[in-house]
Formats: structure tokens, C-alpha cells, sequence
């Protein structure tokens, strides 16, 4: 898989996007890259599901965690390549559980999936859920980056494209803000 089919999926879906956004980090932006446009075709989007598990295909992974719409469908489709279990997990004010009905054994190893992050914050979550259940956090697969921030996630991080042209800025400073553009929803 060519990090340029991935580019011509994302363009062909329409899954990034231009407005006024405010991110999961609070910081706003005028791209956003809603990977759900994407999903929407399950059969164009094999490419992504298969590239996240042939990476770590060899790292014995026991669990596949994702959160939300898109982190939950990448989740699930990656386990059924890798034939292991999933594991959803959900926010509530603020903070990341498992979804009741999963769990993870003691020594689990559990890569997390998402579709993008800006700070890493969702991830970082996603691990401290594997640490907290002595399960171990094996590695990180994202979809893309915006090659904003430098990201430790202090584990093996894979991303299938690094996205061009995106920026995050924080509400004080939004050049968007300042024009009054109303907020895209
Ligand atoms: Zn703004």
C-alpha cells in the first residue's frame, strides 16, 4: 500500500475538510480530517485496515482498542485481520473507559488504533487503559498525522500518511476566530 492511495481515498471521500473547527485538544483549525467520510466505504477503505494490521502482524497482538465512531469501525476491522479480540472504549466527561463487556487479561498485548491525532491526547488515553489493567500497551497505528507536534506515545507508532497543509491554533490566536468565522459544526 502506497501512501498516495491513501491520499487519493481520502480525496476521492472527501474526508478532509475546510471550515472553522475546534478539535478534540481545544485548539482550533481550518482543515479537519473526518476519517468517517472515508469509512463510509468499507470495501475502498480494506487498504487502511489491512496496511494498520500487516505492520503489526508480528508483534503477537492479543487486543485491538479503538474509541469513538471512526477509532471503534478501525478497531474492529483491524482484530478481524489480525483474528484477535477488539475492545471499544467510550468518553464520559473528559475520560476514557472500555465500553462494559470488555476487558483485558493480565499481560494482554493491545495495539491502540485511531484516525488522527493533534497532541496525542486520545491515544495516550487509550494506553493508560491497557497500563491500568496490567495489560501491555504494544504499539499505536494511526491512520494520519499532521505532522504538527512531535508525538511521544512511548511505544511503537505507525502512521499511514502524513497529512499536508494542516495547522491547530489555539482559540486566543485563531486568525478564523479573529475574522469572526462562525465555527463549522
Ligand atoms: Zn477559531
Amino acid at each position: 500500500m502506497s501512501e498516495q492511495a491513501i491520499a487519493q481515498l481520502i480525496e476521492k471521500t472527501e474526508a478532509l475538510q475546510t471550515g472553522h473547527f475546534q478539535l478534540a485538544s481545544g485548539l482550533h483549525a481550518s482543515r479537519f480530517f473526518r476519517c468517517i467520510k472515508l469509512l463510509r466505504y468499507p470495501q475502498a477503505a480494506e487498504i487502511i485496515f489491512a496496511e494498520i494490521a500487516h505492520r503489526f502482524a508480528n508483534e503477537n497482538i492479543d487486543y485491538v482498542l479503538g474509541a469513538n465512531e471512526a477509532g471503534s469501525i478501525l478497531a474492529f476491522e483491524v482484530a478481524k485481520h489480525l483474528g484477535v479480540e477488539v475492545a471499544i472504549a467510550c468518553e464520559k466527561s473528559g475520560t476514557y473507559k472500555l465500553i462494559e463487556g470488555f476487558a483485558f487479561p493480565v499481560g494482554a498485548r493491545v495495539l491502540v488504533v485511531d484516525d488522527i491525532t493533534t497532541t496525542g491526547g486520545t491515544a495516550k488515553q487509550l494506553l493508560a487503559i491497557a497500563r491500568q489493567a496490567s495489560a501491555e500497551p504494544v504499539g499505536v497505528g494511526l491512520v494520519a498525522t499532521k505532522g504538527l507536534f512531535n508525538i511521544d506515545l512511548s511505544c511503537r507508532t505507525e502512521v499511514l500518511i502524513s497529512l499536508q497543509g494542516m495547522d491547530a491554533m489555539s482559540p486566543e490566536n485563531c486568525t478564523l476566530c479573529q475574522q469572526q468565522i462562525p465555527l463549522t459544526t
